[in-house]
């Protein structure tokens, strides 16, 4: 399954912000962040709500007007043309009785055919290959409005992965997930991020899931107030002050 040839992802996933700068109606959100996101690396963005965490990721998606730069380079630091982004949103706002299938729903994202129009053998392939990434090809015909929060996001995981990104953006992909659902989705994003050498950045509220998986961690609060391993920003005095119940429970 790994990516060896000359078309591997890795090699255009090294992202730089340097002094990026986002106002929104006239209210700075995001002020000055410079950060490297390396390649091959889980970087894990973690902050209140309200910090600019979501407002990073549509600037990196272009979906919101920033001052300051976005680079990529590959590993020696070579400046290369944009990369190719999967992006994972919070969630998906599917109504429950739509009749919309996951085969209805990726086959039409995937091959830019209506839903509506009945599967063909090779619509039917592309679905379940993109399903098979992530552990998902049961959920095939299964109605969107009825799967879990865990099921979906394997789902819009899958859509993320097809044709694979160099960059990956989850936008905290574990919200609603039961115990089990969170451990083993953490474990397929560490083991694609394993196979396929992504750079995933993500944005999370679960401190141990930052401290086991992420390699780098980074405290936004409009500003990146910390950055480095996740255990020196969890044990961190910016981390504290921000999250005085969550440092104390630590050190106990
Ligand atoms: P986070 O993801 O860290 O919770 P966001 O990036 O979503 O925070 O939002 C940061 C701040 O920007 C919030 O105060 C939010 O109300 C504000 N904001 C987000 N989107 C817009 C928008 N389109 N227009 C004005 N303000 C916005
Ligand atoms: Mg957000």
């Amino acid at each position: 399954m790994k990516h060896l040839d000359a078309k591997s992802p890795c090699g255009a996933c090294c992202t730089r912000f340097e002094g990026l700068s986002v106002a929104l109606e006239g209210l700075p959100i995001l002020e000055d962040v410079s950060l490297h996101l390396h390649c091959g690396e889980i970087t894990a963005i973690i902050g209140p709500n309200g910090a600019g965490k979501t407002t990073l990721f549509r600037a990196l998606l272009r979906q919101v007007p920033y001052r300051g730069q976005i680079l990529f380079t590959d590993a020696a630091g070579s400046r290369v043309g944009r990369p190719r982004i999967g992006y994972v949103p919070q969630n998906l706002s599917a109504e429950r009785l739509a009749p919309v299938t996951v085969l209805d729903f990726l086959g039409a994202a995937l091959c830019g055919m209506p839903a509506f129009l009945p599967p063909g053998r090779k619509k039917r392939a592309l679905v379940r290959e993109a399903l098979e990434k992530t552990g998902a090809q049961a959920l095939e015909d299964r109605r969107l409005g009825t799967l879990s929060g865990g099921e979906t996001q394997r789902v819009l995981l899958a859509l993320a992965l097809a044709p694979l990104p160099d960059l990956l953006l989850l936008d905290e992909p574990v919200s609603g997930m039961d115990a089990e659902g969170l451990a083993s989705f953490y474990r397929l994003l560490d083991t694609l991020r394993h196979d396929f050498d992504l750079s995933i950045l993500l944005i999370s509220h679960d401190f141990d899931f930052v401290r086991r998986y992420a390699d780098r961690a980074v405290l936004l609060h409009h500003r990146v107030l910390a950055c480095g391993s996740p255990e020196a920003v969890l044990g961190g005095e910016a981390f504290a002050a921000l999250f005085p119940d969550v440092a104390g429970r630590g050190r106990r």
